[in-house]
Order: C-alpha cells, then structure tokens, then sequence
C-alpha cells in the first residue's frame, strides 16, 4: 500500500525508534487514522506487514485501544467529558445539547460527515470542566452558548482556538502556594530551552553529573521525602535503589505520562508548561541507576503536548542535555515519547510496559518487579510526571531544602487539581501536609454558589470519600490513609449538598466498568453488575436489599484482582454505601431526591 508522504516518514521513524518493532503498533495506527480518518483493513495489514506480525494480532492488539477508530468518523470529531468533575459542573447537559444539535447520537456522524459525536470519560481538563475535545483540540469551561458557537464556527469552516491551560494552571498565586515544579506556569515561552535555563534549568543535573556519583544521587532523592506522585506514595528514592547495580547492563527509565484518574490534570500543564524540568529530571534518574535509554510515554489524547516534548527533546539533544557525553561529562542519554491510543489501564506501570512493547495493557504479575525485569526484559524505573519533575529541584537546591516543604516522611509540596463545586476550580502547587478544609475555603474560595459542602474526594477517583465533617486534616499519604482514603494522584474533587451520592456511585462505576481490562472476573464481572445495580437504583429500581448488596459486592472485589483497577472501583462505592445509606433509602420511593440539572445554572448559561 502506498502511503501519502508525510506518513510514510513517520513510519519510518517510528519503526527505528524501538529495539523491536512491535513497539511502534499503536503509535503508527494512530497517525495513519490522523491522515486516513479510521484505520481500515488495508491500513491494518500494511502496519501488520512493515512490524513482521500477522494482520490478526494487528487487529486484536488495537481493539483494545479505545482512540482507534475503525469506522470513519466526522470531520470534527467531538468528545464530550461527562466523568466525575466534569458532571457535577453540567457535562450531561453539555452532551445532550450537542447531541440535540447534531442530531446524532454517540458513536454516530452526521449526513454531511461534517461532525461525529462520542461521550467519553476523563480526558485530563477537571478543573475547566466542562470540557470536551474536538479532534484533539481542548475547549474548557463550557456554556451551552458557547458550545453553540464553538459548533457553528466549525461548521462553517473556522477552527476556534482551544483554551489555553489558563483555566486551571495558570491563574493568580495564592499566598500559600510554594511555587517549585509549577514556577514556569504563566512563563511566556517557558517550554523554550533558553527560558527554563534563566529559571535554573539543568542546573540540577549539572551537579548530578559533575559533583556526586549515581549512589549519591539515589541518596540524595531518598534524604528528600520525595514520594510517587502518581497514586501509591512509594519513596522514590528507595524504588531506584532496587535496581541492580550492573552499568553494563541495559535499563530503562519510563515516564508514566499516561494522566487518566478522573480528578487529576496536572501532568498536562507540567509537560506543556515545563517539558524541560521534566526532560531533567528523567535524565537525572537515568543517571541515579545508571540507565541510557528513556521513555515517556503520553496518553493519546493530549497530542498537542506529544508535539511540545519532542520539540523540547529535539531542543536538548541540539543543545548538549541529551544525547552523548551529555555537559561533557562522559554520560549518555537517548529520550523519546511514544504514544498511547486511550486505555486508563496502562496507567498501571505492569500495563504500560506491556502497551510500549505493542501489546493489549494487559498488567503483568509480580514478581518480578519492573525494577528487576521491566520493559523489554530490562531493569526499568518507572515514575510518573509530577514525580520526575520535582527530582531536578531537589538536586540543585538540595534534599534538605525539599523536604522541609513538606511534613515528616512526605516532602515537598504537590499540585493538587481541586475541582467540581469550588468558586476557585484550579491546579495549585502546596507543601504536602496542608490542610484540606484549608485548601478549599481559602485557597479554591469556599464551595461554589454558597451551598453547603457534602463530600470530598480527594485523591482522584479511585479514593474513598470524606464527609464534609472530616476534611479538617493534613493532604499527605500518611494522613490520608490515617483517615481512611488515600491522598492518590492529588485530584481533589469538591461536591456540594446538591448532589445524589447515588448518582455519583453510579458514574464513578460506570468509569471502572467501561475501563475493566476484563482478564480478572472479581473486576470484569463485579463493576459489570455494580454498573447495572447503580443504574437501577438511580432511576428508582432498587429494592432494599440491594444497599448491603451493592457494599458486598464491592468488598469482595478488594484485593482479588491482578491490579489495582478492582480496588479502585470498590473503595469509593464502599464508602459512599457506609456514609450516605439515608441516601440510597431515599431512592426507594422511586425517584431520585435530587435534582442535578437545576444546580447547574451557574456554569450552564
Ligand atoms: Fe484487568 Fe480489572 Fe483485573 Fe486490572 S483488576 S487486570 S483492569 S480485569
């Protein structure tokens, strides 16, 4: 199959970018949809041709993936978020005002093929939600007039800007804010190398590679507190001090840039923003274990800022920072991104490994871990974005410095993305350990429209929920978990005394359902039937028994599954059962208490 020039190119660096050529699958599918619209059948079998593979398994690996298309879709392709965040701030109706205007439903495209439509979950804008993606252009904090002529304009040829990441990145500091990895927000040209060099760019590095050995390096990193940013908490330092000592041997270093827990919308704006602080600091981790081969690997949806780091990569390499003999101190380092086509379950390191070699995100099992046998067979350090970000900070001003940000054994500050029913919806940089009732009154500027506040979820999805009466507590790991939730990947998520916790079970399952891998069956069939109960329950079919039901179910889901996506989907269902019980009785009369399109008129003009 001959393929048009700009594609054919493409191919061809994909196909050299990796030591095997699977690895370029889903990459290379994506961009000949990019240029093709779909992925047809003759597409399938040229990829399947040029990676040595049969068109079958070319098949079987993309359907995993929900970005693939294999039906034409319309010119402006329009992905409404109607997930958590997005839902408590009018996402539904947005969804259903264009649909009503399209006149087509999910999954449809218009007779003109001017416009297709598709409802879907978390693309990364919580704190601008509403928000819906067209193509891969985002348009943040959405009215229904707006979205009229956001279509209109489309229709007749424009192509609107997509909102800058002002609506929740960049916005006037608050006093408490301790600005470190988020210092170059609002920066004019801040991912340009020579911006990042006047704000201490690579300065960090430079003393990780003139002035301590890779030992020290990990020791430094461990004296700062610095914990995984991403969810578990984990002492980064310590994760790089497991992998063997061998500089002979290949390793790896991975950036999870896969950003997927509703809730959380950080790393967009930290790659968008400051691709070289985090470019530092994955080099800076290669040194720490002695590994020359990097990768970051970046959810499909956020295209744009793909383009952002391999500019900022093809930068570094230009300028001496990657590459060989990096500022002349005999270290190499090679760095590209590879993208990932729409799947929350390679968030999982075990799953992200397996969808970079080009297969389905299926998680691994463990032992042995990644820090042993990871990609590729290899030793591999796996870190998420917000993560590798704060290393460079750490290593120029010091584990000391770091670490007094924050409180005992979590240093540092962190960006919490509070989101949902706040005056101040935003991405705010704070020590770790300050005070959730705190960061909602004063820094997000108390709950919106002057209701009362209900719940708090305040890790991202997949964490259990505060009550309003226990907010009054320090945001970092050991608290949180004290308290019975868990600090998660810092995406706090506000709900106002307006809204039916039921509805917010049965959305927050319907996510978990939709993303089960399905390869355990506590996970594939348990979300499967708790999606359905919600459901039936929400719209005034539930029967008593149901309650304790719908709680049992969820506790035999813990700890049964291969990853933690089992878990993730219970502990919230679980807590909402225990704390709102008055709730689901409500519902027993047959209709739902609450009316959630009339809280909306603040945000749905
Ligand atoms: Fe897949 Fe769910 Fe099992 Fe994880 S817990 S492996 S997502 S089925």
């Amino acid at each position: 199959m001959e393929l048009p020039l700009v594609l054919e190119q493409k191919f061809q660096t994909l196909l050299q970018r990796y030591p095997i050529k699977r690895s370029a699958l889903v990459p290379m599918a994506l961009y000949a949809q990019d240029v093709f619209g779909y992925v047809n059948d003759d597409l399938i079998a040229e990829i399947a041709r040029r990676i040595d593979l049969s068109p079958l398994h070319v098949n079987e690996t993309l359907a995993y993936y929900s970005m693939i298309r294999r039906k034409p879709a319309g010119k402006h392709h329009v992905q409404v978020c109607t997930n958590v965040s997005c839902m408590l701030r009018g996402g539904n109706q947005i969804y259903d005002f264009v649909r009503k205007k399209l006149e087509i439903s999910h999954k449809e495209v218009t007779a003109d093929g001017m416009f297709s439509l598709e409802e879907v979950e978390c693309i990364g804008a919580c704190t601008g939600a509403p928000a819906m993606q067209i193509n891969y252009d985002f348009y943040e904090n959405l009215t229904q007039r707006s979205t009229d002529q956001l279509l209109d304009a489309l229709d007749k040829g424009s192509r609107p800007a997509r909102t800058q990441p002002t609506s929740g990145a960049v916005h006037e500091r608050h006093p408490a804010e301790v600005p470190v990895i988020s210092r170059l927000f609002g920066v004019p040209d801040s991912h340009k190398l020579d911006v990042y060099l006047q704000h201490d760019g690579y300065k960090g590095l430079e003393r990780a590679l003139k002035e301590l050995t890779p030992d020290q390096v990990v020791e430094e990193v461990k004296k700062s507190n610095l914990r995984g940013r991403g969810g578990a908490g984990f002492p980064t330092g310590m994760k790089w001090s497991f992998v063997p000592k061998d500089p002979g041997k290949t390793k790896y270093i991975l950036c999870n840039a896969d950003e997927s827990e509703p809730g959380t919308c950080k790393d967009r704006p930290l790659m968008e923003m400051a691709p070289h602080q985090l470019i530092e600091g994955v080099v800076i981790a290669g040194r720490a274990v002695e590994a020359h081969r990097g990768y970051i690997y970046i959810r499909g949806e956020y295209r744009y800022v793909l383009e952002i780091v391999d500019a900022a990569i093809e930068e570094a390499y230009a300028r001496g920072y990657l590459g060989k003999n990096i500022l002349g101190s005999g270290f190499d380092f090679d760095l590209t991104t590879h993208t990932g086509a729409g799947a929350y379950e390679c968030g999982e390191e075990s799953a992200l490994m397996e969808s970079l070699e080009g297969k389905r995100g299926y998680p691994r099992i463990r032992p042995p871990f990644p820090a042993v046998v990871g990609l590729y067979g290899a030793p591999t350090v796996i870190n998420n974005v917000e993560t590798l970000s704060a290393v460079p900070s750490i290593l120029h001003r010091g584990a000391e410095w770091y670490s007094s940000l924050g409180s005992a054994k979590n240093g540092g500050t962190r960006l919490f993305c509070i989101s949902g029913h706040v005056n101040r919806p935003g991405i705010y940089e704070l020590p770790m350990g300050f005070n959730l009732k705190r960061m909602l009154e004063e820094v997000a500027g108390g709950i919106s429209r002057g209701r009362k506040l209900k719940a708090v979820i305040p890790g991202g999805s997949s964490c259990p929920l505060l009550k309003a009466e226990e907010i009054d507590l320090p945001m970092d790991f050991d608290s949180l978990a004290k308290a019975g939730s868990m600090l998660g990947s810092g995406g706090v998520v506000v709900i106002d005394e307006g809204t039916c916790m039921v509805d917010l079970a049965r959305r927050i399952m319907h996510f978990y359902a939709h993303e089960s891998c399905g390869w355990c069956i506590p996970c594939r069939e348990g979300t499967a039937w708790l999606r359905k109960m919600l459901d039936r329950f929400h719209s005034g079919g539930g029967r008593r028994e149901d309650i304790a039901l719908i709680g049992e179910l969820s506790k035999n889901m813990l700890g049964r599954t291969f990853c933690p996506l089992g878990d993730a989907a219970a502990l919230p269902t679980i807590s909402i059962v225990k704390k709102w019980p008055h709730e689901f009785e409500a519902h027993l009369a047959g209709n739902c208490p609450y009316q959630p399109a009339e809280a909306l008129t603040a945000v749905f003009g």
